[in-house]
């Protein structure tokens, strides 16, 4: 087992880190900017460095600084949390030849999933089923129209490279293809400095369901089961559940015996997660996730199963703490992400939170680093903390969700904390029924 962590983040997921750390005995060690020195991660961590001035790419993406945090401070591993350096193939390279171990996958599959054509044809050969589409990137218009017309409008034009739903683009008809190809290639090319586009059939009503696995790196692996990500604001979740409201025990094993195989057969060190459309009772692979995912904790509410402690005794080297069949679903979570946002516009409001109360009580999580008279700085994301709560089914977990959002106290700041006050009255949420476009549709109803 490592002997001192450095947390490589900030915020919540760098407070949830340190507290696995601590219940593991292993110290810890936390970078910051200068704009963090306040932060509750800081002040509990064994140790902290500051590696510089506020904006990321000076500190919190500053690889040098970062290793030699490690250096000066004897720390054997990196936890990288989410964002940041989570998916740097080259900060995973880095460490290695520092000898320090970076809690995560090899520099090889985050760079093989990091490439959205070459993860989606190994996704493929390891029998993940995808979304119809070009078999590679495309080269140009006329190859475009063959592979639209074989798969049948509409059709998405997306970025090899992407990330952040940037460099998408739907075509419905032949007519708008050529538009739509451009677009896509320009908006990759000044994105991404790469203009690599490929093609795939466009689902029109979809759900986002994606499967949380794990691999020890020595052939074996295994599924927690599945989250509903559909309520999406641009491409950004805002609300995530466990299980799916639209899948049944039958369909999560099937799937999940799929992800579980390919990431033994694939032979994945370390959390990951596999993202799907799923759209009549079918599954389409759209990217995998090298790292854990914010909305990790509904999966932890309804398994019992601390996500990062497992991060860490696989990268020590000690293996999965599970098999698959000690892995057992129990009730409904749900999580709502609370941002220091406008609720209506969703501008950043960012500010000192002058009172700061969270709801308690059985089946009540929140994972947040702020506190009253905490001043939020505005250089980074706007994610303040999470409310996860879980219940016996999904009715008692809805019913407490309503309980616990009107307990919630932030004052000083605006956050997006009446967004899901409303929500939580919603009977198509009520429901369960919803998919991707939902919240969209409902957010330009209401304004
Ligand atoms: P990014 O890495 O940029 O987030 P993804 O491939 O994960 O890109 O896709 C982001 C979102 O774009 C999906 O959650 C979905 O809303 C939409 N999307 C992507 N591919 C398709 C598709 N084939 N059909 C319909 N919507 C899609």
């Amino acid at each position: 087992m490592f002997q001192k962590i450095l947390i490589a983040n900030r915020g919540e997921i760098a407070l949830r880190v340190l507290r696995a750390c601590k219940e593991l005995g292993i110290q810890t060690v936390v970078v910051h900017s200068t704009a963090d020195s306040d932060a509750m991660h800081v002040r509990l961590a064994d140790e902290s460095v500051c590696i510089g001035p506020p904006p990321s790419r000076e500190s919190y993406l500053n690889i040098h600084q970062i290793v030699a945090a490690c250096e000066i401070t004897g720390a054997d591993a990196v936890h990288p949390g989410y964002g940041f350096l989570s998916e740097n193939a080259k900060f995973a390279d880095i460490l290695a030849a520092h000898n320090i171990t970076f809690i995560g996958p090899s520099g090889d599959h985050i760079r093989i999933m990091g490439d959205k054509i070459e993860a989606k044809r190994t996704a493929k050969r390891l029998g993940i089923p995808v979304v119809p589409g070009s078999d590679g990137a495309i080269s140009d218009e006329k190859e475009a129209k063959r592979v639209a017309a074989e798969i049948g409008y509409p059709v998405i034009i997306k970025a090899s490279a992407g990330g952040g739903g940037r460099g998408m683009k739907v075509a419905r008809t032949e007519a708008d293809l050529e538009v739509a190809l451009q677009t896509a290639k320009s908006e990759a090319g000044a994105a991404f400095g790469d203009d690599a586009v490929y093609i795939e059939k466009y689902l029109e009503k979809p759900r986002h369901i994606e499967l949380q696995v794990f691999g020890d790196g020595a052939g074996r692996g295994v599924h927690f089961g599945e989250r509903d990500c559909s309520l999406q604001r641009r491409h950004q979740k805002v609300w995530e559940e466990a299980n799916s409201p639209a899948l049944n025990a039958e369909e999560r094993a099937r799937i999940g015996g799929i992800c579980a195989k390919a990431i033994a057969d694939l032979g994945y060190s370390g959390a990951g997660t596999i993202e799907f459309l799923y759209e009549n009772g079918e599954f389409y692979f759209i990217e995998m996730n090298t790292r854990l995912q914010v909305e990790h904790p509904v999966t932890e509410a309804i398994t019992g199963i601390d996500l990062v402690h497992e991060q860490i005794r696989v990268a020590s080297g000690g293996g999965l703490s599970v098999r698959q069949e000690d892995i057992k679903f129990n009730g409904h979570a749900i999580e709502c992400r609370i941002n220091a946002e406008d609720p209506r516009t969703f501008t950043p409001s960012p500010g000192t939170i002058t009172h700061f109360h969270t709801p308690g009580g059985l089946g009540i999580r929140v994972d947040s680093g702020v506190y009253s008279g905490y001043r939020i700085p505005p250089y980074y994301d706007s994610l303040i903390g999470k409310l996860i709560v879980h219940g016996r089914n999904r009715v008692e977990c809805m019913m407490r969700l309503r309980r616990a959002l009107d307990e919630f106290v932030v004052d000083g700041i605006k956050t997006t904390l009446p967004l899901f006050r409303d929500l939580v009255g919603n009977p198509d949420i009520a429901n369960g029924d919803y998919d991707i476009h939902w919240l969209e549709k409902y957010l330009a109803k209401e304004d």
